[in-house]
């Protein structure tokens, strides 16, 4: 057993207090802290935040050795009870990481728990010392004695803690009890508790109604993964994230958003997305995830699998729970088709495979020319779902039964699955992806989409711009102007203009705002560009070409037939055609 005492009570200095006992089995003591937290592919070096380490046994004070920058290690003088305390600078707010302050406490874990060695199967205790008029929400069982035991070390750190004045909201999901818990940063303390729930007095029922539709994708009927579940989620005044975990997920939004209409049924995808996360890459895992190395970055192809099919499923859930309309669901394919067309990275950047195989230095590390370089695997991924979904439709069958097989054969047994466990449960319910889905994977020729679009009535229109093509996106930073973007092969960069350059004059006239610059909207039309770049001034060349397309737009096909229309209306209720 391994007790981890975390003490809150001086939320003003961010920092957290940590205990953590335990009584050593071996005579060298080898200590680490994860570098990452499942769910987000980036190493993090939780380690930066952490001060102060201490190692006590007995009246002794001992002092460990650095083996690397996140681990230590001690030759103990005895096996005696050993004390190891330290502080964690907790001042990073986001779904990941640590954060405390007058207002509230969040706690990933992984950011503050030393992994001991040689203990991470052993069960974890852990305590919690709050501020007076706090309650802490946890998932995890409560113990008589106000503490929470998580079977092993991999439960603690699947453990977000939350903390504060606020207020938790049961609901029961086919049998299964959920609590919902927010914390609202953008009231006043005394009204913060139930803010959210006076703007949207439904919210509660909507998302148990999205919960239940998410049961029935899974299997009907189906409760659950997990025999309880936490909703944490944190309203700010900007933000979207969300953490996926075995029995909890921690959502991060923007209360900005919530006041446009779509904002709520973004809320509630978000909800659909990470709650599906229980089975699909907490249960159903992919292989390299098993067990989990929180030391190191590991390649996970499965990645596309994992966070597209969710993807696209969130979409479809707040429908399937009657919260949504086909018009919503048609708008939101329409815009994920549109990023997907319009990302140029997709034809040369990477194939869905590397983008997975990349997450840990790509996704998670955008720069200015990550649209050249780089499809999200979420975006692609998401797309290939929905492809896959109408191809199955083809042979009587449908994505989410390839994602219930799945399920029953490795997901409910926690065997965790392979590429090879992928193709041959797409095979079995459609024999002519053997030869497709592979080049999906690797290929950089997108899908048939008008083709499968055909299949339940829709199509895709595409939308030019109102003005000329110059593939340049500047920014007003320290009043001037500062070219954050250009396109690869447009205009611009043909001209000779890169990110970083100043934009100081349009044919002779001073640019001082982004307005400057439309004179440079005009096509076919040659005009000199000065620019400073690293201080020295130049004059470019530039000329605009004929407009470009601006979106897609996914449209119902007047000309459809009525058996086209009877697969749409299939395919939005997730059942077989
Ligand atoms: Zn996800």
């Amino acid at each position: 057993m391994v007790d981890l005492s975390l003490d809150l009570g001086q939320p003003h200095s961010h920092l957290v207090h940590v205990s953590l006992r335990c009584t050593p089995a071996t005579p060298v003591l080898r200590l680490r802290l994860p570098a990452w937290t499942p769910g987000s592919y980036l190493i993090r070096d939780y380690v930066r935040h952490l001060e102060a380490l201490e190692i006590r046994q007995g009246t002794q004070s001992l002092r460990p050795s650095r083996s690397d920058p996140a681990g230590w290690r001690l030759e103990l003088p005895s096996l005696e009870p050993i004390e190891i305390r330290y502080k964690v600078l907790a001042a990073d707010l986001s779904v990941r990481t640590c954060h405390l302050d007058g207002d509230h406490g969040f706690l990933a874990l992984a950011a503050l728990a030393l992994q001991v060695e040689g203990e991470r199967w052993s069960s974890h205790r852990l305590s919690l010392r709050l501020p007076a008029g706090w309650q802490a929400f946890v998932p995890l069982p409560l113990q008589a004695d106000g503490s929470w035991l998580a079977v092993d070390f991999d439960q603690l750190v699947d453990t977000p803690v939350e903390a504060g004045p606020h207020r938790e909201h049961r609901f029961s999901v086919a049998g299964v009890p959920h609590r919902w818990v927010c914390w609202d940063a953008t009231a006043p303390a005394d009204v913060a508790p139930d803010s959210l729930l006076k703007a949207h007095p439904t919210l509660l029922q909507d998302v148990a109604a999205v919960c239940q539709a998410c049961c029935r994708l899974m299997g009907e009927p189906a409760p659950a993964a997990a025999p309880a579940y936490l909703f944490v989620l944190h309203l700010l005044d900007q933000g979207y994230g969300g953490l996926e975990h075995d029995s909890s997920t921690v959502l991060q939004f923007g209360r900005q958003a919530l006041l446009k209409p779509e904002g709520y049924r973004q809320l509630l995808q978000l909800v659909a997305h990470e709650y599906l996360h229980q089975w699909n890459v907490r249960r159903l895992r992919p292989a390299a995830l098993c067990p989990i190395d929180y030391d190191k970055p590991v390649i996970v192809p499965g990645l596309w699998f994992a966070e597209g099919v969710t993807s696209y499923f969130d979409q479809l859930l707040p429908h399937l729970a009657g919260l949504s309309s086909e018009e919503d669901v048609l708008h939101d394919f329409g815009s994920d088709l549109s990023r997907f067309l319009l990302s140029p990275g997709r034809l040369a950047g990477q194939s869905l495979r590397q983008s997975a195989q990349e997450a840990w230095v790509k996704l998670y590390r955008r720069e200015a020319n990550s649209d050249d370089n780089q499809i999200s695997y979420y975006l692609k991924g998401a797309i290939l779902a929905l492809v896959l979904d109408l191809e199955l439709r083809r042979s009587g069958s449908c994505l989410a039964q390839v994602l219930r097989d799945l399920w029953a054969r490795l997901g409910r047994w926690g065997r965790g699955y392979r590429e090879q466990d992928l193709l041959e449960a797409f095979c079995a319910r459609s024999p002519g992806l053997a030869e497709r889905f592979p080049a999906w994977l690797d290929g950089f020729e997108d899908p048939d989409l008008p083709a499968y679009l055909q299949d339940v009535g829709l199509m895709l229109e595409p939308q030019l711009a109102p003005s000329p093509h110059v593939g340049l996106t500047a920014s007003l930073q320290g009043g001037t102007l500062e070219v954050v973007r250009v396109v690869r092969g447009g205009p611009s960069q043909e001209a000779g203009l890169v990110v970083g350059d100043e934009l100081i004059a349009l044919e002779g006239l001073r640019l001082r705002k982004l307005e400057d610059l439309a004179p440079l909207l005009q096509a076919g039309q040659r005009q000199a560009i000065t620019i400073s770049r690293r201080g020295r001034l130049r004059t470019l060349a530039i000329t605009a070409s004929a407009p470009a397309v601006e979106r897609w737009r996914l449209l119902e096909d007047p000309a459809a037939a009525p058996e086209a229309l009877e697969r749409r209306r299939q395919w939005l209720a997730l059942v077989p055609c």
